[in-house]
């Protein structure tokens, strides 16, 4: 039995094909399709069908997408994707495919494939964080996700930044969720990119800004410093919560190589025992790790309902 993975993202769908040895069989994308939800999920149907005859073995489906299965009703929500919100995307698949389908969060995804095989492979407890445009992040326990009744085990971004401060930290724009200081305005590309910004009256990118600070800007190494504070401050309330084996950072933010020394040194201020055992390591699989791990779901997730 071969894996297919599927990603959906805002603009393009992956789909990947593995072995039951994790080994890529085959690559592929297509631009997602948004008009409609009729239109998106004829669409997609096309894609895995189309994948199906180019197979040469019948496969497992299993897909990633930037929103949640609502427990109770089995439709999407939180989804920026936004035809698919309130849809049934998981039945129509099944009824159409006549097979399971598995869905996911996509930084659940991102999670369950870092703890299969990737860089909390062997570990009991991984904490998956995206920091890229947004900031999520997904719990696996021995290679099983941990879900629960509001599908947002691991959603951290919206939860306040600890210890926040006018002074230190400033006031971020009012989050689209409607909450004050979440951490994903200050620990993201945007958060960082946006902050600087706003203070110094510019116009850089996040990697400009971080290319800047390692030229020795000293504006740009003092917010370097400040995203590394909030930063451990934000994972160390993870640690003294859920006490990880290992978090592993995915996400266009995680090639920053300093992050995997400066946070680290950080956290021994805000991790409750003094001294940190947590490692906190970059995703082995990058940017393909959400795909990979849509493709692990039937394998290490529970039966869809
Ligand atoms: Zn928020």
């Amino acid at each position: 039995m071969l894996h297919l993975g599927l990603d959906i993202g805002g603009t393009k769908t992956e789909a990947l094909l593995l072995n039951d040895r994790g080994e890529e069989l085959h690559r592929e994308r297509i631009a997602t399709e948004k008009a409609s939800y009729p239109a998106f999920l004829e669409r997609l149907l096309a894609f895995i069908n189309h994948l199906r005859r180019r197979a040469d073995a019948p496969f497992t489906v299993g897909i990633g997408l930037p929103g949640a299965v609502d427990p109770q009703q089995g439709t999407i929500k939180n989804c920026n994707c936004l035809v698919l919100n309130g849809e049934d995307l998981r039945g129509d698949l099944q009824r159409q495919l006549d097979q399971p389908v598995w869905l996911a969060n996509d930084a659940d995804c991102f999670t369950l494939s870092e703890a299969t095989d990737g860089a909390g492979a062997g570990l009991d407890v991984v904490f998956g964080v995206i920091v890229g445009t947004g900031c999520g992040g997904g719990v696996a326990v021995r290679q099983r996700l941990l879900s629960g009744p509001n599908a947002i085990a691991g959603e951290w971004g919206h939860n306040p930044l600890p210890d926040w401060s006018a002074d230190i930290d400033g006031t971020p724009p009012a989050c689209y969720c409607g909450r004050a200081h979440c951490i994903e305005r200050f620990i993201s590309g945007t958060g960082l990119s946006e902050r600087f910004n706003r203070q110094w009256g510019t116009a850089f990118s996040a990697p400009q800004i971080l290319a800047a600070a390692q030229r020795g800007d000293q504006r740009a190494e003092a917010h370097y410093r400040h995203f590394v504070d909030a930063f451990a401050r934000s994972l160390g309330s993870v640690i003294n919560l859920l006490d990880p084996d290992v978090i592993v950072l995915g996400g266009g933010l995680s090639n920053v190589d300093r992050l995997y020394v400066d946070v680290p040194l950080r956290l021994e201020r805000y991790v409750f025992s003094g001294a940190c055992r947590t490692a906190i390591r970059q995703a082995a699989f990058g940017d393909a790790s959400g795909v990979r791990g849509a493709a692990w779901l039937p394998q290490f997730a529970p039966a869809p309902s």
